[in-house]
């Protein structure tokens, strides 16, 4: 739930609480908190806050799930079972067959393991094919990738920034457009495919939809990865690929999920799977050895799992649009203003609202809206689409303020709310 996320309030609680367990140390009586790892989280002094110690300043996110903000915060029960795991060793190979079984049960697939996000998942899928059609043990990869069958087969309109993740195994990409490329693409080299999940029939030209990208690839014996790593909400959606025959599915396990924001989930087949975990660390002669995640952050993506599956779609939503509604409301007689919410179909399938405006008569344009909420305490990030037409996926323009509520802490839209008002209405003259 929102309201469980990490708020100033919950700040102030926890220095209420090391305060009166101090006092309680001095009277001599039972802490108030049972157990160790309780107590590690409850008791922050200052000296404690090393983002107050760096000087590293504490935003306000109306931006959403980026990685350049850091992501998500992890609910307390997250933050719990990492402080938790953090009390003891462990054997890490032990710990991460167990939560991949974990989470492969949760998520219904045959297989999972956690990586170190998505763009690793990636990297390790791609391994994994590798090995599986060269028959190769991880030792070769990359090296000798370059002799041995090695493309992987990607639509035009899907080539994107996380090629990187399957280019650094020695893969070549071959493009396609159409789908009898795709056909012809298909050949005896190809060791797998990658879709982009959220690019849909339409966006950037894309041509072949994910049901016949799949059955097309099966058809010519190739494994398919389907990147979704932005792609939660709806929570159905993690067993909604695997489920259509996807042999590997990746989810970032920072964004949506709100687990460790070095974390991820490689979802699929098993015999990929177990191909993808001899392609990871602990193992040193291996490709995925400097994507390695720490037993607390393991730990905390299966806990992140585990909170996910108590939570509603709908109540998540409504509470989104609830704070929305906040922000909209607060700047509506802004003179010509006009507001509207739009949900992305699929990556970061959550209200964004949109404050369109006309800068000569408001006398601030939204670059200097942006700029002016970043330098104001507390710092607030506004949606990278603000003032700009250029982020594929949300309808926005130069005269455009773009917000997503979705990582907001409790009391955070208001704050939001009053801020921008401020801005839009103080005398620009
Ligand atoms: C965020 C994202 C990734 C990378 O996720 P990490 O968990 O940060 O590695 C990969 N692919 C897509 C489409 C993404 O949105």
């Amino acid at each position: 739930m929102v309201s469980e996320q990490c708020t100033e309030n919950q700040l102030s609680r926890r220095r209420f609480l090391s305060l009166s367990s101090a006092t309680a140390a001095i009277l001599g009586i039972a802490p108030l908190v049972g157990n160790a790892a309780d107590s590690l989280a409850e008791d922050s002094t200052s000296s404690d806050d090393y983002y107050t110690k760096l000087g590293v300043e504490k935003i306000i996110n109306a931006a959403g799930t980026y990685t350049y903000l850091t992501a998500a915060c992890m609910p307390p029960q997250v933050q719990r079972a990492v402080a938790k795991a953090a009390l003891h060793p462990v054997r890490l190979k032990d710990l991460q067959l167990a939560a991949g079984a974990y989470v492969a049960k949760k998520l219904r697939c045959e297989a999972a393991m956690v990586t170190s996000g998505a763009s690793a998942a990636l990297t390790l899928a791609t391994a994994a094919c590798i090995s599986s059609a060269n028959g190769v043990s991880a030792q070769e990869i990359p090296e000798n990738v370059g002799k041995m069958k090695n493309e992987v087969v990607v639509q035009k309109a899907h080539r994107y920034e996380y090629d990187h993740a399957m280019l650094l195994c020695g893969t070549q990409i071959k493009e396609v457009v159409t789908l009898e490329d795709y056909k012809r693409a298909l050949g005896p080299n190809v060791v797998m495919t990658n879709f982009f999940n959220s690019a849909e029939p339409g966006l950037n030209g894309a041509q072949i939809d994910r049901e016949t990208w799949l059955s097309v690839a099966h058809e010519h014996g190739v494994p398919c990865h389907n990147d979704a790593a932005a792609d939660m909400p709806p929570i159905e959606n993690l067993w909604k690929y695997t489920g259509m025959g996807y042999d590997l599915v990746c989810f970032s396990g920072g964004k949506g999920i709100r687990g460790p924001q070095n974390a991820g989930l490689l979802l699929g087949k098993k015999h990929l799977i177990d191909l993808a975990v001899t392609n990871n660390n602990p193992n040193s002669d291996a490709v995925g050895r400097g994507m390695k995640v720490a037993k607390e952050q393991i730990v905390g993506m299966v806990a992140a799992v585990d909170w996910l599956l108590e939570q509603s779609d709908e109540k998540n939503q409504a509470e989104y649009m609830r704070q929305t509604d906040i922000i909209a409301n607060a700047v509506k007689d802004v003179p010509t203003m006009k507001t509207r919410v739009f949900m992305p179909p699929i990556a970061n399938h959550v209200p964004h609202l949109l404050l369109s405006y006309d800068p000569s008569i408001v006398g601030i344009t939204t670059k200097q809206v942006q700029e002016s909420l970043r330098t104001q305490s507390p710092s607030i990030e506004l949606n990278p689409a603000t003032g700009t037409s250029s982020r594929v996926g949300i309808p926005s323009d130069e005269n455009t303020i773009v917000i997503a509520t979705w990582m907001l802490q409790p009391g955070e839209a208001e704050i939001v709310g009053r801020s921008l008002k401020a801005v839009l209405t103080k005398n620009h003259a």
